[in-house]
């Protein structure tokens, strides 16, 4: 029976064991695939699909990729979500006897890619592993670029929904997790459909507890996650993951940062779109969103972190306070800024760095790089001494110059090396005794060959005699056919060409023997000490990410100083009170994007007494969203610790926020818009709470008329009654019914984007006034969109129709009663102005607080209130 090749047996049973993988198996300067893998390879790839004898009857399907250009094929498979198995050469195949031991040194899948060409600078590659146990979840998150590890538990609520939210402020690259999570019905909805992200199961071992914590031990002394259990089974299986496809010792994550998902502002997946932190919600770009204008970062440290920032802004006033008087400071210090934002740009991402030394695949530039870098700490330190407000006053303290590094590197790399570590050219002239010999050496001899040219011409008086050097021959002296008569009797013939002769002779079999002889030896020695300055360095990886660190926050605070500067913004207040007032805000990204007009500024007050909604009328295109998001991405900004653009903020701090915008964003496919949008209000019905901000944009749209009015009535009494809910809220609605409950609920303020009529055309004034839009202006904003007039003339005609008819007639009605046919659209609230007030306030009271007779004086005065 046939029987596979020696070499191709090792590769089925290296393959056994990277069964989900492509695998790249070294055979000399090629990364070859053989059967299905060639098969799949040679179609994403576009390469030729060759075969080779394997033993068997059938020649293997085979196709390769050279192994110095692999880079790029890899980086297309893994783009395409596959995951490769790089197998190397373990032995020199010129020394190994038999077959060349081969071994699968790095699996490299969408999550674990470490090679700076395959990223995004700006931005954190996460991968993600999430254990399920019945309806509760544990997450773990890890940058193996940088080492930052995050993990937290989700044990109460509608986890799933919460799961989502977390997995949608990562944005992982890959997840992993057990396989009860990919059985969960919404899994699909959620995480393939929705998000995009493809999970792979691992077996159910790896998330056993005793396993994990073995795991977690082997790194740290002291298990950080002692009672989280289910964190800790998903870190220790995230541990083992890293561990068994990148196959290094993981000593960059020097902690594991357990956090409470209500540590942070909680956004959900559909506000985050809707709002634009990141990526703009129909193209994904990142221009026009709100990074987009806030990021002036001139290190990608220093942009990963302000993205962090954006994506969690903080809950804590002091913390907020931190961060905005060290915006402030260097705002102000126009020059401090500008200097420090010049030394920025001349630092590498030290953090990523830092990881590459972790991986063993720094090269000699890195290390030049980091030193040209580091050659600037002393300069921002002495600048950053000079600041004393908030985070900028323990800066200095905390920039550690790493002298030591710097020094080491400066003496021992050359200053411009090659790419490559093992072909010499890397150690500095002087640092090392043996290198000087062997390169004196190696140089020398190369005169000396010179010399012994001159002399062996003189010698055979061959005028055109030379000495040369080639890879196959070493040095050989070569003499033309003419002059072949002269050659001496000592010299030994090697080869003969067409046109000249090649020789040797023991001289300068001598001389090859001692410069090769250095020049080989050279190279090996450079590389064995560029390995230990390599290996030196790595052993201060962990001050190397706490300067990484410093530096990423001082970018973050100068970029926010330097929009807060160009773009006229304004240093929030921010407290734990329950008023947010803006005066003349304005929407970051649109005032950017106006080409004609400018901007126009508006004001805000919302509060948790007598201004909790803002109900806003008005036409469509007249300025509505632009509004409420400009007010809810100033909250964000003024959390994140940003300025805002405004002329004065008063920020009542915000829990969460959460955003119900149109129609267009369809979380389950299959479910209909309406569906869509009313499960969404579900979940903010359910998880505001006092202290959230909702924005609602023209809720109940997708139904008929009188369901979607209903709804959104009832939705705005739910929300302001505050036994319930009582949630800032701002509310654009086109059913101008709405604004009669500003009348009938205490808390409840109407608000309109007014416009100005112009004959058959309206005008946008932009401007946002107390009061009730008196129409729609629908019929207007169609001309002005350009439908056909014969169209507008008819919609006119039909309108007035309409209105006679009174469906929708007159909506700012002055009269108490509603008119008949909106009976029992109204009869839920039909209590006065005063009873509602008089039962907000009974609510609010806490009779354990009150004396006798202030119970009584209270008694007196509610029932005045009622007369
Ligand atoms: P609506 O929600 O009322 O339909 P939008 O908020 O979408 O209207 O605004 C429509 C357009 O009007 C925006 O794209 C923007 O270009 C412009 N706009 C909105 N608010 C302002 C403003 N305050 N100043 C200037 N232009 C504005």
């Amino acid at each position: 029976m046939a029987k596979l090749t020696p070499m191709m047996q090792q590769y089925k049973e290296i393959k056994e064991r990277y069964k989900d993988c492509i695998l790249f198996f070294r055979l000399g300067d090629f990364y070859e695939m053989f059967f299905e893998d060639a098969e799949i390879a040679s179609k994403q790839l576009e390469i030729a699909l060759t075969a080779r004898d394997c033993g068997l009857e059938e020649r293997a399907p085979m196709c390769g990729v050279p192994y110095h250009a692999a880079h790029s094929y890899l980086a297309k498979l893994i783009s395409r979500g596959y995951k490769v198995a790089i197998c190397e050469q373990m032995e020199d195949p010129a020394q190994a006897k038999g077959l060349v031991k081969r071994d699968v040194v790095r699996v490299v899948t969408p999550g674990t890619v470490i090679d700076p060409d395959m990223l995004e600078a700006k931005k954190n590659n996460y991968l993600m592993c999430i254990y399920c146990r019945q309806t509760y979840f544990g997450i773990a998150v890890v940058d193996i670029t940088t080492g930052e590890f995050f993990t937290t538990q989700i044990t109460w609520g509608s986890s799933m929904r919460k799961l989502l939210d977390e997995t949608a402020r990562f944005m992982p690259s890959e997840i992993i997790a057990n396989k009860e999570f990919v059985m969960k019905p919404e899994y699909k909805s959620f995480f393939e459909d929705y998000l995009g992200i493809r999970t792979s199961v691992l077996p159910d071992q790896v998330f056993d507890p005793a396993f994990c914590e073995q795991k977690i031990l082997s790194l740290f002394e002291d298990n950080p996650l002692k009672d989280l259990e289910l964190a800790r089974c998903a870190t220790g299986a995230l541990l083992d993951y890293i561990e068994s496809t990148q196959k290094v010792d993981l000593k960059h994550i020097e902690s594991i940062q357990d956090y409470k998902i209500e540590q942070y502002m909680i956004i959900d997946s559909a506000s985050r779109r809707n709002l634009e932190i990141t990526e703009t919600m129909r193209e994904g770009k990142k221009k026009g969103a709100l990074l987009w204008v806030l990021d002036k970062t001139t290190t990608a440290m220093g942009g990963r972190l302000l993205r962090r920032w954006l994506e969690q802004p903080l809950l804590d006033a002091d913390e907020i306070q931190m961060r905005l008087d060290a915006v402030e400071e260097l705002k102000d210090g126009f020059m401090v800024r500008n200097e420090l934002m010049d030394l920025l740009r001349g630092v590498y991402d030290i953090e990523r760095l830092a990881g590459k030394l972790v991986f063993g695949n720094v090269n000699a530039r890195d290390l030049i790089s980091l030193k040209l870098s580091l050659s600037k700490l002393p300069y921002i330190k002495e600048m950053v001494s000079g600041l004393k407000n908030g985070l900028n006053g323990t800066m200095a303290e905390r920039l550690d110059l790493l002298e030591d590094i710097a020094g080491l590197i400066e003496k021992a790399i050359a200053d411009d090396p090659p790419l490559s570590v093992k072909e010499g050219g890397i150690i500095k002239e002087g640092y090392d005794e043996e290198v000087n010999r062997l390169r004196k050496a190696a140089t020398e001899g190369k005169n000396w060959i010179a010399e012994l040219e001159a002399r062996e011409r003189a010698r055979t008086g061959i005028k055109s005699l030379k000495i040369r050097y080639n890879d196959n021959f070493g040095y050989y002296i070569e003499v033309t056919k003419p002059n072949i008569p002269q050659v001496p009797d000592d010299y030994v013939r090697k080869q003969t060409l067409v046109n000249s002769e090649r020789f040797t002779f023991d001289p300068l079999v001598e001389l090859e023997k001692t410069i090769l002889g250095a020049e080989k030896r050279v190279v090996q020695l450079e590389y064995e000490l560029f390995c230990q300055v390599r290996d030196t360095v790595s052993v201060h990886v962990r001050r190397l990410k706490v300067t990484a660190h410093c530096i990423a926050e001082l970018d973050a605070l100068c970029s926010l100083a330097e929009v807060a500067d160009r773009n006229n913004y304004v240093k929030p207040k921010v407290y734990e009170g329950g008023i947010i007032e803006i005066k003349e805000g304005r929407h970051p990204v649109v005032e950017k994007t106006l080409a004609e007009n400018p901007f126009v500024p508006n004001d805000t007050w919302l509060d948790t007494e007598d201004n909790r909604i803002s109900i806003i009328t008005g036409p469509n295109m007249a300025g509505k969203s632009t509004y409420m998001r400009q007010v809810a991405l100033m909250v964000l900004m003024a959390q994140a610790g940003s300025f805002v653009p405004a002329a004065y903020a008063r920020i009542g701090m915000v829990d969460r926020i959460f955003t119900r915008v149109g129609a267009s964003d369809d979380l389950a496919s299959g479910q209909s818009t309406f569906m869509v949008e009313m499960s969404e209000m579900a979940n903010i019905l359910s998880n505001a709470t006092p202290r959230s901000l909702l924005i609602l944009d023209e809720i109940g749209r997708g139904t008929s008329t009188h369901d979607g009015l209903s709804i959104a009535w009832a939705v705005i009494e739910y929300i302001n009654d505050r036994a319930r809910l009582g949630t800032r809220t701002l509310f654009a609605t086109h059913y101008h019914e709405l604004t009669e409950l500003e009348d009938r609920l205490h808390g409840i303020k109407n608000y309109c984007v007014s416009v100005r009529k112009r004959g058959d055309d309206i005008i946008f004034l932009r401007k946002i006034t107390r009061g009730g839009a008196d129409r729609s202006y629908g019929v207007e904003v169609a001309k002005l969109a350009g439908i056909p007039d014969a169209v507008i003339q008819r919609a006119k005609i039909i309108l007035e129709e309409l209105e006679e008819a009174d469906i929708n007639k007159n909506p700012r009605r002055k009269t108490a009663k509603p008119v008949e046919g909106q009976l029992d659209l109204f009869a839920s609230s039909s209590l006065t102005k005063a009873e509602h007030e008089v039962l907000d306030e009974l609510r609010s009271l806490d009779p354990s607080l009150l004396t006798p007779l202030d119970a009584l004086n209270k008694l007196y005065n509610l029932q005045q209130k009622l007369k």
